[in-house]
């Protein structure tokens, strides 16, 4: 990809500071190039940042510069790319709940210990893409782009499309034809990004959009951009600190595209560096059945790897050929990870779960709780486990599929659907119809 700073980059000098790293020939770049991938080999480019010297909590957690301290993601500044102050573009994102609940502890098959949910869909646009939103718009801002874009089926859209009203930058979206969710979609629009329906699929519409990076002043807010992943590092971060600093034993995850598998990696590694915690917990990322090329490669023990044909109802996963395979492959060899699958009825049954109990999420963020449930029940994990589960979106992401799961084709064959009653406007048949609702 190509440069695409105007000649007047307000903050040139600033970004060249940072350290870029090609990750497969180590070639070194610095943060005024905006590249997302290596111009000389091809490969994944990490944002080095220097954890030569330990760190104290407070240091890390109490950054008092406003507003950044109202942001979960810049409060951990040391950890960060050093941008510069007055590029920040921050919606306050971060900030997300860890829940509890003994029902869902309970279905996990957790028998002694603990299951806690990160919940990233209480984010400004209800998913954990605005964590690395807000610093690559920020670098984007910083480097002097004109246009942001991204190719996206959904929620990395609506957070672009947010982010770049924020600060004031016009985005472009290209969507493959009637492949993205209504709200998702809807969102995209109302924060008034110009909206491109390709008629083709996912690949096609990323590869049309960098042919025209080329012509255009076009900065791509793709999920191979380094930036991005520096922001989604501080899940780990707040999940940590919310916890006190205690490790659970596992952290698991969906996996799509990896990115978060890759940032979660870093995220730990850095944290060891500068002393902030002295062990990492055993990162599980949990593919969908019909969408898990990771968990192949993983199975051949990284040996062979081959794209798929995907195939899922969890739409925010459903990746053939994720762009951080190499990146996640680094971070389940760090943390002594696990990558393992789960089918779209498990990942259905263990949202309803989730939802049940009032919190509600996206069916790909359920993937996590269904893949523990399996892996504890296949005795991969004891039952005696301190586990964190990541919960990637907002119950209102995708709304047909809950509708679909409760009264759709299959719905009388699941437990726990629940069916609008329609009743006649009047009291008797209330009567009995809640009579029979109600007590059984
Ligand atoms: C983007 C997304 C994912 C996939 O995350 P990766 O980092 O690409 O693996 C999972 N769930 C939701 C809701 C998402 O938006
Ligand atoms: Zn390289």
């Amino acid at each position: 990809m190509n440069a695409v700073q105007s000649p007047a980059a307000p903050a040139g000098a600033h970004l060249q500071q940072i350290d870029v790293r090609c990750m497969e020939c180590g070639a070194r770049f610095t943060g005024d190039q905006v590249i997302t991938r290596c111009p000389v080999c091809g490969g994944l480019l990490d944002v080095v940042i220097p954890t030569g010297r330990a760190l104290s909590r407070e240091a890390f957690t109490r950054d008092q510069t406003e507003p950044l301290r109202h942001s979960g993601v810049w409060r951990y500044r040391p950890l960060l790319p050093d941008l510069p102050l007055e590029s920040i573009v921050s919606r306050r994102e971060g900030n997300t709940p860890l829940y509890t609940d003994d029902r869902l502890t309970a279905h996990s098959g957790i028998a002694h210990g603990a299951l806690a949910f990160k919940h990233e869909g209480h984010n400004p646009t209800a998913s954990f893409k605005d964590r690395g939103m807000t610093v690559g718009v920020s670098h984007a801002k910083a480097a002097g782009a004109r246009v942001l874009a991204c190719a996206s089926t959904g929620n990395t859209s609506a957070s672009l499309a947010s982010y770049a009203a924020s600060a004031g930058l016009p985005s472009l979206v290209f969507i493959p034809d009637g492949k993205i969710s209504g709200g998702k979609l809807a969102q995209t629009i109302a924060y008034g990004a110009t909206v491109v329906q390709i008629a083709g699929d996912f690949d096609r519409a990323l590869a049309l959009l960098r042919e025209l990076t080329g012509t255009y002043q076009i900065y791509l807010v793709n999920s191979v951009n380094p930036f991005r992943l520096e922001g989604q590092k501080t899940i780990i971060f707040e999940m940590l600190e919310q916890r006190d600093w205690r490790v659970p034993d596992v952290f698991v995850i969906p996996g799509g595209n990896l990115g978060n598998t890759a940032a979660f990696g870093k995220a730990l590694t850095e944290l060891l560096a500068v002393g902030l915690i002295d062990r990492v917990p055993r990162l599980v990322v949990v593919q969908a059945a019909g969408a898990a090329p990771f968990a192949g490669y993983f199975d051949s023990g990284f040996t062979s790897f081959g794209p798929v044909v995907a195939e899922t109802v969890a739409t925010a996963i459903k990746i053939g050929n994720p762009a951080s395979t190499a990146r996640a492959r680094r971070s389940i060899e760090q943390t002594n990870g696990i990558v393992t699958t789960v089918s779209d009825a498990e990942i259905m049954d263990a949202k309803a779960a989730i939802d049940r109990v009032g919190i509600g999420c996206e069916p790909a963020s359920a993937a996590s709780l269904a893949g523990l449930r399996r892996l504890i029940q296949d005795g991969v994990l004891p039952a005696g486990l301190d586990a964190v589960c990541l919960l990637t979106g907002h119950v209102l992401k995708d709304t047909e599929a809950i509708i679909d799961y409760h009264l759709g084709t299959g719905a009388a064959d699941r437990t726990g659907v629940n069916r609008p009653l329609r009743v006649a406007a009047e009291i008797p048949a209330l009567e009995r119809a809640l009579a029979d609702a109600l007590h059984g």
